[in-house]
């Protein structure tokens, strides 16, 4: 396990599934976990579960981004990791797609990933330290499935926003890297494999679905000392998923 005793962590969309697998795995290690999150309820449990705080945020509202970073600040002195993972993902046939659609997924996936990285990225610069690490996905740059077009335009906007915002900070000792999850067992997943008819796990190879703390387990390798030297990269955890296998000769 990496050692993250003492470290001030912020994670976004901590309150359920990859974000509390994230949050409850950096939590192991140590870390104060900051849960910012829409859902109240949710937050304050799991705050409460690994002891770590609550701050409601809807990230796509800037100001409210930036007020709960200068709390975060006022109360602790720093924010030494930020998991920015918020992200939902409703299926939409292009030539059903309306406009007001296009701009929901766009601010909340990836609109709202910069008004929180913002002003954490702000204070980081001044401390001259930080880990920030993205949830893409696999949709972003790898696979696609019809009605994902909308989601996988986000995902891939992540990908490109860390690689230029990684060297932008590569001199202020802060790294910025992001995770792609391939299919993990969560209630946003849930709700899109009834809609799907998807073969969920049949189609891993390892025959299962991922579990939020393979995602934390990920996160907490980018936000430990051992991976100081890594920046502007992309791990992709989905049990085999996206390898293609050598066809039979
Ligand atoms: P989820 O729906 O289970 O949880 C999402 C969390 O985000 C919830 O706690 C929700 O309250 C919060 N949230 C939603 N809108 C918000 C807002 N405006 N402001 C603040 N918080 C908000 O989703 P999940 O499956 O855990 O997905 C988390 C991330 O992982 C997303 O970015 C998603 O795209 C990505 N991802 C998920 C999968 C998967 O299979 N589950 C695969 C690849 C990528």
């Amino acid at each position: 396990m990496f050692e993250l005793t003492n470290r001030i962590a912020l994670v976004t969309g901590g309150a359920n599934g990859i974000g509390k697998g994230i949050v409850q795995t950096l939590a192991k290690a140590g870390a104060k976990v900051m849960i910012c999150d829409i859902d109240e309820k949710a937050g304050k449990e799991t705050a409460e579960e690994v002891g770590g705080e609550y701050y409601k945020l809807d990230v796509t509202d800037q100001r409210n981004a930036e007020q709960v970073v200068q709390d975060i600040l006022e109360k602790h002195k720093r924010i030494d990791i930020l998991a920015a993972n918020t992200g939902i993902y409703p299926e939409v046939l292009i030539e059903d797609m309306t406009e007001e659609d296009w701009d929901k997924v766009q601010r909340i996936n990836l609109k709202g990933i910069f008004n929180i990285i913002k002003p954490v990225l702000k204070a980081m610069k001044k401390q001259n330290y930080g880990r920030v690490i993205l949830t893409s996905s696999i949709t972003g740059d790898i696979t696609g499935y019809p009605g994902g077009a909308l989601y996988g335009a986000t995902k891939a906007g992540i990908l490109g926003f860390m690689r230029s915002a990684s060297l932008e900070y590569a001199k202020y000792g802060v790294t910025i890297n992001s995770v792609q999850p391939g299919m993990v067992a969560t209630e946003g997943l849930k709700k899109q494999l009834e809609t799907l008819s998807d073969k969920g796990a049949e189609v891993v190879p390892m025959k299962r679905l991922g579990e939020p703390k393979d995602i934390g387990a990920a996160v907490c390798f980018f936000a430990s000392e051992e991976a100081s030297y890594i920046t502007g990269q992309s791990l992709v955890i989905d049990g085999g998923q996206v390898l293609p296998e050598t066809p039979d000769v």
